[in-house]
């Protein structure tokens, strides 16, 4: 069976959420097969094997940490020269859609980016124009380089022996070109990143003040979600843009979205509309947003919200 390579996600030894998605759309196509890149395998292993990864190609050097993405996408070139994989399944990160890039300059291959789903013969599912359209593709040449949306495939455990495989490489001196010369940690509070968050809970214009946007993180705070919120709110300073949901935002796709006083307009849609489900709370029942709604509480959200919040905590005791 031919193999299908991952490239893992992973901070340190912590494998990402994405990592354990990508091997669940693997193991459908072939033999599932993480590649692992600079330090940390030994301790990620464990959660590889999680999602059904038959071996790990280790490419070990910290020295991968000193540059941005240059010297991954050569190495991905020469596992695909080396083991002629059925496809390569890389995670929507910046970085990792612009490795997929790079791969796909190097080897000749096709690439498909923010894909949602992946379907027989591995024909991606791809959502277009903001949103708006969904469409089918496949790629005709090469190794087919699939760049998956966080969140957008449902991980689902599967036993894997996830065999370390030291690889041998060196990094040329073409692909030290940029070199990193210092990092900032970003402040992190407790709540889960907002890409790879499975509930997102987002506020808008109707939230009415950065004071208020509290309220929204009490609610995300109950269900262990990250905020959100729409560009009106960030555009107004009531929330950082870094947590902004939609075209010129980030985009996700939790299993459960809460849009509060957001009216959906197309730009928002385009970043959260894959959301498993969508839950909306709204004052105007003509909202757009309804429209996507899977559950919808027409109703002021400092009624609805306050409630919501004291009926999750009841349960949580
Ligand atoms: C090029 C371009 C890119 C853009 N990119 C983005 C983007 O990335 N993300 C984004 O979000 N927007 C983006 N926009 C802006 C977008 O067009 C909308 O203006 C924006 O999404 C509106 O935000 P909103 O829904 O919060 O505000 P509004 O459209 O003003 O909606 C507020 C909603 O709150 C409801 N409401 C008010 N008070 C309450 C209450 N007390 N309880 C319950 N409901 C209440 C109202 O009924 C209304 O539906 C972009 C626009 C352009 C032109």
């Amino acid at each position: 069976m031919a193999e299908i390579l991952v490239l893992a996600e992973h901070a340190g030894e912590t494998v990402k959420k994405v990592t354990g998605e990508m091997l669940t759309a693997a193991r459908a196509y072939g033999e599932p097969v993480a590649v692992w890149v600079a330090p940390g395998a030994e301790g990620g292993r464990s959660r590889l094997a999680e999602f059904g990864a038959v071996k790990v190609y280790v490419a070990a050097s910290s020295e991968f940490d000193d540059y941005v993405v240059a010297p991954r996408a050569e190495l991905l070139a020469s596992l695909i020269e080396q083991h002629a994989p059925a496809a390569v399944l890389v995670a929507g990160s910046p970085e990792g859609r612009e490795t997929a890039a790079r791969v796909a300059i190097k080897t000749g291959s096709g690439v498909l980016t923010d894909v949602t789903g992946l379907g027989d013969a591995l024909t991606a599912e791809q959502s277009i124009f903001g949103g708006g359209i969904t469409v089918q593709s496949k790629v005709r040449s090469g190794t087919p380089l699939i760049v998956v949306r966080p969140n957008a495939i449902a991980a689902v455990p599967a036993d894997g022996a996830a065999e370390l495989v030291s690889v041998d490489f060196t990094i040329s001196d073409a692909a030290k070109g940029a070199k990193v010369t210092g990092r900032v940690e970003q402040e992190r509070g407790e709540r889960p990143e907002l890409t790879e968050a499975a509930i997102v809970v987002s506020g808008g214009r109707g939230v009415g003040s950065g004071e208020n946007f509290a309220l929204i993180e009490r609610l995300a705070d109950a269900l262990g979600a990250a905020v959100g919120a729409s560009r009106a709110a960030t555009d107004a300073g009531w929330y950082p843009h870094k947590f902004q949901v939609g075209q010129t935002g980030k985009t996700v796709s939790p299993q459960l979205y809460i849009a509060c006083g957001i009216s959906g307009a197309i730009q928002h849609r385009a970043g959260m509309q894959t959301a498993k489900t969508i839950m909306v709370i709204n004052k105007d029942p003509e909202a757009p947003i309804f429209e996507l709604a899977d559950f919808g509480v027409v109703g002021d959200l400092f009624k609805v919200v306050p409630q919501l919040i004291e009926d999750i905590e009841k349960r949580a005791v």
